[in-house]
């Protein structure tokens, strides 16, 4: 039973190594955005709801997300464990996932953080943009998201690392050469797939 999750700046790389992750620990990965961006295509009302944030580059309010994970969470698939991606990114988020697995006995066991830098991740996002068509793609967007990041995201790093959780990962390299890595420094901490 493994419970992970994983951090990191848009465009770092969380989608693609949590798909690899997910694989080898066989527990789901959990994205919130792209359940966000499935309701949007399915237009149901969480989508209409979400879309405007989500084409501005922000967060979607906490209510709609919080409820939206603890749901996803009581699946029966996610008793066996999960990785969730892009979850928690605030501050509020932190506190209502302690008090989702505290009232089911649970506790996570390690969080991954993906370094890549600013140029970087431009980058890639820009590439992404061009290949998947993304609304919040475009260069102002992102821009934007990553103010978002360093301002609500990034100081909840402190917050897992104070409690020893935090497992930093560079996401620079082929996809299995940063697989590889993670699923290292997991083991070092006996945490293994
Ligand atoms: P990225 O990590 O590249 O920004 P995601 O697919 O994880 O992309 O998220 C896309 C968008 O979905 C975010 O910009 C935000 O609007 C929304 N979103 C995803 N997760 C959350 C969250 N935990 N809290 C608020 N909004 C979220």
């Amino acid at each position: 039973m493994t419970r992970l999750l994983i951090i990191g700046p848009p465009g770092a790389g969380k989608g693609t190594q949590s798909a690899k992750l997910a694989e080898a620990f066989k527990i789901p990965a959990i994205s919130t955005g792209d359940i966000f961006r499935e309701n949007v295509k399915n237009e149901t009302e969480l989508g209409q709801q979400a879309k405007a944030f989500m084409d501005r580059g922000e967060y979607v309010p906490d209510s709609l997300t919080n409820d939206l994970v603890r749901d996803r969470l009581a699946w029966a698939d996610a008793a066996a464990g999960f990785l969730l991606d892009g979850y928690p990114r605030t501050a509020d988020q932190v506190e209502e996932l302690d008090r989702i697995l505290t009232d089911q006995g649970e506790s996570l066991d390690a969080v991954v953080l993906l370094i890549a830098d600013t140029d970087e991740v431009v980058r890639r996002l820009l590439n992404r943009a061009i290949e998947q068509g993304r609304t919040d793609d475009t260069e102002d967007v992102i821009r934007h998201r990553l103010d978002i990041y360093a301002d609500q995201t990034a100081p909840l790093i402190e917050v897992f690392s104070n409690r020893q959780l935090v497992v930093e990962v560079d996401g620079l390299g082929a996809v299995q050469e940063v697989t590889a890595r993670i699923l290292e420094a997991l083991a070092s901490r006996g945490i293994e797939a």
